[in-house]
């Protein structure tokens, strides 16, 4: 039997037993823009019912990722709804219920076999040729009458539904993988509720997804193994069977599934490394689901329009993180700059503090070089507590500044923790942390003119009748660069080591504006005490 019903209840049922990793995550997406787009209702569900595991405070990081990524749920846990309660040890009386009904339909049955004696059945049906390894149903043959004894003196037992001896296949149609097939027969009498009382997982499952009247159940394909044996609990109990979509498995770029070892997994690492919540969930919704097979930025609002289970793909998705930064990059320039700044505060006092604790004076440091281990390093500034806590007061009392920075760095950034090395020169008051590269190659070569070149800008920019603006101060720059009869490359390219350390920043005069005029001048005047001595 199918279900009939044209309105959409989906559920993302997550087990808390550790924080909303990417695929989950990927899982969640697609029910909830499958609700939204059909005008469905979107469930959140927690299922708890492995005690050891679980934690409420695992739960509270996977209501709280959900939340970050956007993902509202109609009904689940703090927001109520009339299917709940929406955890599921809060719910075990449903099951107690559900198991009653079994037994009085002859669909369910005690099993008193100790672990010892099913893993000794196993491994000898394994020894012998062809021997099937799953329950062999001894139980199922005991006299009710003596089952109900054993189970009154207190004997230890399960409970088992009693598959069909005669069931055909067992068939659905898969909205991802099309039309399925299981042989009933090795479908074991599976366990459906523990000696504890505790349910097992296909038996809550199937309870809740029938309770809470769940039309689709969209999962990931790990779970395809069990759709078999939950469609004979819905069988057995009578209720209408959803539609399955499974969705297919996330991989890593080498090819292996997505785990630690290609590095972030969990939602919250990618908040942490400075990504948008509106970019992961573009990102993650094309991992197997295709707009039309070419549109790469499709913000939420586009994907709870025309997400459709019809465009999932069963083919493995590739977990890219280049194309996430790039798509982050996308999203980051969208962004008004308010939001940005907002977003943004975490790094902005990083580089803040950063900037504010580098060594006093002039200095020159070692040029990083990622492709050779044994090059030396720049020693890494000591930020303390103390300076972060301060700079993250600066940048709480002046969002004006880091609204007009914004502009300026917005083509440069594809991860919000970016920021923190674009800016961070800004910072440094009079001290300057020249790379040791540019510096040679810049100032200290052999028929250089820097000594020149920045005590005339200094002269230039000490002068109080020139306004302290952007283009004023690059215009005449510029003409002492013509005066100088300098190529402009070389001119600037001093201009910029000296004031940011090295020949790659954002666009200089616009920063330095928002700079300190006297601090400039200083810290010119500290490079070019370096340069003499
Ligand atoms: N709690 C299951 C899990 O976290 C979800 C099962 C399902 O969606 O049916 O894998």
């Amino acid at each position: 039997m199918t279900n009939t019903t044209n309105q959409v209840r989906v559920r993302f049922a997550p087990s808390p037993t550790g924080r909303l990793h990417i695929g989950g995550a990927r899982t969640a997406i697609d029910n909830w823009a499958f609700a939204r787009a059909t005008g469905g209702t979107f469930i959140l569900r927690i299922e708890d019912t492995d005690p050891e595991r679980s934690t409420e405070e695992n739960k509270q990081v996977i209501l709280r990722a959900m939340r970050w990524l956007g993902l509202d749920w109609d009904e689940g846990p703090e927001v109520g709804g009339p299917f709940g309660p929406y955890t599921q040890m809060e719910r075990t009386e449903t099951y107690a219920a559900a198991l009653e009904q079994l037994k009085a339909s002859g669909n369910a049955y005690p099993c008193f076999c100790t672990k010892e004696e099913i893993d000794a059945k196993r491994a000898k049906a394994q020894d012998e040729e062809g021997g099937y390894s799953g329950y062999d149903g001894t139980c199922r043959n005991i006299d009710p009458e003596q089952a109900a004894a054993r189970i009154a003196a207190g004997e230890p037992h399960v409970w088992r539904l009693a598959v069909p001896k005669d069931h055909g296949p067992i068939e659905f149609d898969d909205a991802v993988y099309g039309h399925m097939s299981f042989p009933a027969e090795v479908m074991d009498d599976l366990i459906l509720v523990r000696s504890d009382g505790t349910p097992t997982y296909n038996f809550a499952v199937v309870c809740d997804d029938a309770n809470m009247k769940i039309t689709h159940v969209v999962r990931g394909d790990d779970h395809l193994s069990n759709t078999p044996r939950q469609i004979l609990i819905y069988e057995a109990l009578g209720y209408p069977v959803p539609t399955f979509a499974h969705l297919s498995m996330i991989l890593g770029a080498d090819g292996k599934k997505l785990s630690k070892r290609h590095g972030a997994t969990s939602v919250e690492e990618y908040r942490d490394r400075g990504y948008l919540p509106e970019a992961v969930v573009n990102f993650l919704a094309l991992l197997g689901w295709s707009l039309d097979g070419e549109t790469t930025i499709i913000p939420p609002e586009v994907l709870c329009r025309e997400f459709s289970l019809d465009r999932i793909t069963k083919k493995d998705a590739i977990f890219d993180e280049a194309k996430l930064d790039w798509m982050n990059g996308v999203y980051i320039r969208e962004l008004e700059a308010q939001r940005w700044y907002e977003l943004s505060k975490t790094w902005l006092a990083k580089a803040v503090a950063l900037g504010r604790c580098v060594p006093a004076g002039a200095n020159v440091v070692p040029t990083p070089n990622p492709a050779d281990p044994n090059a030396p390093a720049p020693e890494p500034i000591q930020v303390t507590d103390e300076a972060l806590a301060e700079a993250a007061e600066f940048v709480e009392a002046n969002p004006e500044l880091f609204v007009k920075i914004f502009p300026q760095v917005r083509e440069r950034l594809n991860r919000l923790d970016d920021v923190v090395d674009k800016i961070a020169f800004m910072f440094w008051g009079k001290n300057c942390r020249l790379d040791q590269k540019s510096f040679q190659k810049q100032l200290q070569k052999e028929g250089s003119r820097a000594v020149e070149v920045l005590e005339a800008v200094r002269n230039l920019m000490s002068d109080e009748s020139l306004a302290w603006e952007c283009d004023a101060v690059q215009d005449a720059c510029k003409e002492l660069c013509a005066q100088m009869e300098m190529k402009p490359r070389v001119f600037f390219g001093n201009v910029r080591v000296a004031l940011c350390g090295n020949t790659v920043s954002p666009p200089l005069f616009e920063l330095l504006e928002l700079m300190d005029r006297a601090t400039v001048v200083a810290r010119i005047d500290g490079v070019l005490e370096l340069l003499r001595s």
